[in-house]
């Protein structure tokens, strides 16, 4: 059983794939942290983020495993060359530079390879920006997430501000729109809908609701 369960960013893909997988008992992957990993490394190697077959290079080169969390083994993390990252790839740096990386085909065809193998394993709840429409076109359910940019900033702010880091929410919102744009326009496995993605607005709607609205979804197909 595959899960697709794609939108932008900041609209809850993460929190909701994960208690959906909980609440189903399949594995949860978010693609999101193969791109933010293999930045993440670019910047580590001070390497040109417009220098594409340099970046295809590194792709095919790095050594990628998954892994369970240290703290939340539910969770799968990225180890890139033996090195377990997890908090690293949520860097202001790795986020503002991650659309740039994840726009090139070599790298995507790198990456979508191993999103494959991983759902070949598993029931699995997987999310990205193109799950439905290019990685698992075969998926069983195809969730489309959104929320207007306002809200979904709102949520990220709170976020952060929960966690003690500092936070401005008309920066956070500018970023998302600016992410946004570049995962919507880009010319390879751009951010939309699949035909059959059921959309699920998530507007004033809290976690439970949505994981319940689409639990329901899965059961009745
Ligand atoms: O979901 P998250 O914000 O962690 O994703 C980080 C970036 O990775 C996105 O802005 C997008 O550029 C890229 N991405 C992608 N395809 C996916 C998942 C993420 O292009 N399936």
């Amino acid at each position: 059983m595959i899960i697709a369960l794609d939108g932008p960013v900041a609209v809850g893909k993460s929190t909701v794939g994960q208690r959906l997988a909980q609440k189903l008992g399949y594995c949860f992957f978010d693609t999101g942290t193969m791109y933010r990993a293999l930045t993440w490394k670019a910047l580590q190697l001070s390497m040109d983020l417009r220098d594409e077959s340099r970046l295809a290079d590194i792709a095919e080169t790095t050594k990628m495993d998954l892994v369970p969390s240290e703290k939340d083994p539910s969770r799968l993390v990225m180890m890139v060359d033996g090195q377990r990252l997890e908090r690293e790839i949520y860097l202001p740096e790795v986020e503002a530079a991650v659309s740039l990386v994840s726009r090139i085909a070599a790298v995507r065809k790198v990456m979508v390879e191993l999103q494959r193998q991983l759902a070949d394993r598993s029931n699995i709840v997987m999310a990205g920006r193109d799950i439905g429409t290019v990685v698992l076109p075969d998926a069983n359910v195809k969730i489309y997430l959104t929320a207007s940019p306002k809200e979904r900033a709102g949520r990220r702010h709170r976020e952060l501000l929960e966690r003690g880091q500092a936070a401005n929410l008309q920066e956070i919102e500018e970023n998302l729109r600016r992410r946004d744009e570049m995962d919507t326009n880009r010319k390879v496995s751009p951010l939309k809908p699949a035909s059959d993605a059921r959309i699920v607005d998530t507007e004033g709607i809290g976690v439970d609701e949505v994981v319940d609205r689409i639990c329901a979804m899965v059961k009745s197909c």
